[in-house]
């Protein structure tokens, strides 16, 4: 189905960002990939399904760098598909919340696909296609305590998401924000364990109460499931899916 497209994940050497990159390839979509991680690991996954993947190293907190990415991805055959996808978390309370943890986050978490998002679009409006995908959160919808600066993130990305949106309704381009619950990658993982430790439980219980405070599925969303909605809103089927905000959270945000 995206066949001869070009899709740039930022943030796709793990987690969410890899599993959507592996979904969208799956299709045919080549793709540009981002992130800290293990570049060499997540190459060899995409390329093993047919396409063509290449990798950049981009820090999504630096427009110079950010600037440098999309330069690279228009001689890769420019984005059709753009995923904003990269983020960090802190957690603490307003008062103790570190400046420069704030300022990464909103760099990362929002600024980041302003960047991506204006660099993408001349290509986008010249091929009257495109497809924009922001990859916010619940928190984007809702708000939880002492995670002030990625819920502003989150809520920011989702207004961004439906002012590119009407930007671009009357075109062939796209602009949603997919909105996950609790999802079990390595920006979770982390806050299960912080868990275990301030709280002296254990690992697998930190799990269940994460689940149970906020999550009614008890479920965790999976990577995979994120994917098959990304391939849905790229597909003709989404043509006017234009500033939603689609969660997919196990009911969280129905509460
Ligand atoms: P993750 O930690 O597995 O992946 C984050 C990716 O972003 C990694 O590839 C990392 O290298 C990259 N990254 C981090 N800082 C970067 C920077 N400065 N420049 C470039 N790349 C950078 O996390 P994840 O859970 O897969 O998160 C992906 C996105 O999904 C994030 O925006 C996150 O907020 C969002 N999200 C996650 C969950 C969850 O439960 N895991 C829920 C809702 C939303």
């Amino acid at each position: 189905m995206l066949k001869g497209k070009t899709a740039l994940v930022t943030g796709s050497t793990s987690g969410i960002g890899l599993g959507i990159a592996q979904a969208l390839a799956q299709q045919g979509a080549h793709l540009i990939l981002n992130g800290f991680g293990d570049a060499a690991s997540a190459l060899a996954q995409i390329q093993a399904l047919g396409v063509k993947a290449v990798h950049h190293p981009a820090d999504m907190s630096k427009p110079s760098e950010i600037e440098a990415m999309m330069a690279f991805a228009q001689q890769h055959g420019g984005v059709d598909i753009l995923v904003n996808n990269a983020g960090i978390q802190h957690v603490a309370l307003v008062e103790d919340f570190p400046v420069d943890k704030w300022d990464a986050i909103i760099a990362i978490n929002l600024s980041s696909a302003f960047h991506t998002t204006r660099l993408a679009m001349p290509t986008m409006r010249q091929r009257n296609w495109g497809r924009v995908l922001n990859i916010a959160s619940t928190h984007g919808l809702v708000a939880s305590p002492q995670k002030s600066a990625y819920v502003t993130a989150k809520h920011g990305l989702v207004g961004f998401t439906k002012s590119v949106a009407l930007e671009t309704a009357t075109t062939g381009i796209t602009v949603n924000a997919i909105c996950p619950g609790w999802v079990l990658t390595p920006l979770v993982q982390k806050q299960i364990d912080d868990r275990a430790r301030n709280e002296g439980i254990s690992v697998e219980k930190a799990k269940t109460d994460l689940l149970a405070e906020k999550q009614p599925s008890l479920q965790f969303t999976t990577p995979e499931e994120l994917g098959g909605l990304a391939v849905f809103l790229c597909s003709p089927q989404a043509n006017n899916v234009r500033g939603a905000a689609w969660n997919v959270d196990g009911g969280w945000v129905a509460q």
